[in-house]
């Protein structure tokens, strides 16, 4: 859900009049009598009315043709795949703003949906990788026995990783990681994991934002000889490696696959932009080589409670900053307002997105 009845009165006290589109949040543990207890008014359909619409998903094109025009939208919009809803969104005269582009500035922070949602996926991965692995994840000492831990390698440790790193510590693994920004080791090591040093200097490893950099090929192919040996020793890998805007980078080869124990895990995290395993099938759990390998798409969905909880904030946050006087106030000066926004007076007008689509255009 985009909104949770407790910040209704955020959204009141600002002037606005708030409607939510009954039932919406039931399957999020939100019923519709704790938004109407802080002051929402149910409604069965909520498209067609609303000047700003809160959504989590993009809206699909039979929703834009109910929306109203010249209304604003705020959701997570999928920009760089999703050229057929942005130009619909454009042509009915929507001002579309995409959590994903949120800028990576400190003021930006209470906004930052995409941080908030990949913690709530880190944190799950390592559940749902530990409940397919035929082996426990602690060092055991019993009467029946010692069990050695689990080994478990965590390949891209931004913020999905980092969580993932700390959530399978905490079950008692033994965790390694690795990163192409030199910064993160610190940071791993703090979790009390180990860096694995493959002996690769990325170049230009990071962008202004702390994003990665896309590398060339022959990076990515040593990287994935000098990354063979941890992935054959591990029980669980969870590869999480992004670089904004482009297919996830292949790290881990059939090959590698094969050189695995049968019943490990790889949990692939990258698997909504393509996967890191060459053999994720995003959206499926298959087995290959023995190999248990699952391509989750939209994992912070299976903790809906708590990841409404935190996007409706990042949300809520946003929306605040563009309100001024009980209305919308568009300052297309401020990077704030700018950089997520996508449509806006029947244009594209994010320089990248446009871009995209004009050399979609010129594709024969
Ligand atoms: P992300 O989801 O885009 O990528 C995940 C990780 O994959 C990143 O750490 C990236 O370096 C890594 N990666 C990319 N290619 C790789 C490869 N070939 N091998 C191994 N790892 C690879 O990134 P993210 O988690 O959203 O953020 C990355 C960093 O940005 C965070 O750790 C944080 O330091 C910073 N950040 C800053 C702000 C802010 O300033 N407002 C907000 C959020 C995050």
């Amino acid at each position: 859900m985009a909104l949770v009845p407790e910040l209704v009165p955020r959204l009141t006290e600002a002037g606005l009049e708030v409607a939510v589109q009954s039932g919406a949040g039931e399957l999020a543990g939100f019923f519709d009598d704790g938004y109407a207890a802080k002051g929402a008014r149910l409604e069965a359909e909520v498209l067609d009315k609303a000047d700003i619409l809160l959504k989590v998903q993009p809206p699909t094109i039979e929703e834009i043709s109910h929306m109203k025009e010249d209304s604003v939208l705020i959701c997570f919009l999928q920009p760089y795949t999703n050229a057929t809803a942005i130009r619909a969104l454009a042509a009915r005269q929507i001002t579309a703003f995409s959590m994903e582009l949120m800028p990576r500035i400190t003021r930006a922070q209470p906004m930052d949906a995409l941080s908030a949602m990949s913690t709530v996926a880190g944190y799950k991965a390592v559940l749902v990788a530990a409940s397919r692995l035929p082996r426990f994840f602690p060092l055991l000492m019993t009467a029946a026995g010692t069990v050695t831990p689990a080994r478990v390698f965590v390949i891209g440790a931004g913020v999905a990783g980092l969580q993932a790193i700390g959530t399978a510590k905490r079950l008692g693994a033994v965790v390694e990681a690795y990163d192409t920004r030199p910064a993160v080791k610190e940071q791993v090591e703090s979790l009390g994991a180990k860096f694995a040093e493959l002996g690769l200097a990325a170049k230009d490893a990071e962008d202004k934002s702390g994003y990665a950099k896309a590398q060339s090929e022959d990076f990515y192919q040593k990287q994935q000889e000098m990354m063979s040996k941890y992935v054959a020793s591990a029980d669980v890998v969870i590869p999480t490696a992004l670089v904004p805007g482009q297919r996830a980078p292949i790290l881990i080869t059939e090959e590698m696959v094969r050189g695995m124990r049968p019943g490990s895990v790889i949990l692939d995290l990258a698997a909504e932009q393509g996967g890191n395993c060459a053999l994720t099938e995003p959206g499926r759990e298959i087995v290959r080589h023995g190999v248990v390998i699952i391509g989750p798409m939209n994992l912070p969905s299976t903790i809906p409670f708590q990841a409404s909880e935190m996007y409706a904030r990042t949300v809520t946050n946003y929306l605040a900053h563009l309100l001024k006087d009980g209305g919308l106030h568009l300052d297309l000066e401020d990077e704030l307002t700018r950089g997520p926004l996508v449509t806006h007076r029947g244009e594209v007008v994010h320089e990248i997105v446009k871009a995209r689509l004009c050399s979609e255009n010129s594709t024969p």
